[in-house]
């Protein structure tokens, strides 16, 4: 149990079931990947650990960059864009894994892609660590998926609850 400010979470998918799963991503990507020197581009803050623990598992050659995603209001009529920030290198040309931490309605993940594409990759997989299909928006192509879960909010393992919560090893549901 962990109670973060007037909030309570309960246990919900432990530090070594996150571990086995991530070993059978990095698994896969290792195959399909292995003559592509991927990128990985992360999303901060929250995928963080899982993009840590997921290139641990890589055992071909592969790079990092790490992306910020901002919020902010363009005109009344398109309302909320997210904007990327903190790609400095080119992405022409490379194979790109985005790494989220968790895709919930997918609009970040699909603008993410959207703006990433614009720079002409040679192609573009996304790897998250959890799933909410039952919130998800659009239909988007989610290549890597560690866990599918209900519409519930959880924290831990990177996960933020009000900034904290993200130091546990574990991931907790609110209850
Ligand atoms: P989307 O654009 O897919 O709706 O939202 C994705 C972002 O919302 C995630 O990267 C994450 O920051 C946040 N988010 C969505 N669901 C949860 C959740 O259950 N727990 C936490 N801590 N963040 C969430």
């Amino acid at each position: 149990m962990l109670i973060i400010n007037d909030k309570t979470f309960r246990p919900f998918i432990s530090a070594d079931a996150i571990q086995t799963r991530i070993q059978e991503l990095a698994g896969q990507i290792n195959e399909a990947y292995a003559d592509q020197k991927p990128l990985l581009v992360v999303v901060l803050n929250g995928a963080f650990l899982f993009a840590a623990d997921l290139m641990k598992n890589l055992t071909i050659p592969c790079e990092i960059t790490f992306i910020r995603v901002a919020s902010y209001t363009a005109t009344e009529s398109t309302g909320q864009l997210k904007q990327i920030l903190g790609l400095s290198e080119s992405v022409a040309n490379r194979h790109l894994i985005v790494i989220e931490d968790i895709v919930d309605t997918g609009l970040t993940i699909s603008e993410v892609c959207e703006q990433l594409s614009a720079q002409n990759p040679a192609s573009i997989a996304i790897a998250t660590l959890l799933f909410k299909p039952a919130a998800l928006k659009n239909k988007i192509d989610l290549h890597y998926v560690g866990f599918e879960i209900e519409n519930q909010f959880v924290l831990g393992y990177g996960l933020d609850y009000d900034g904290l919560g993200r130091n546990t090893k574990d991931i907790l549901v609110l209850e």
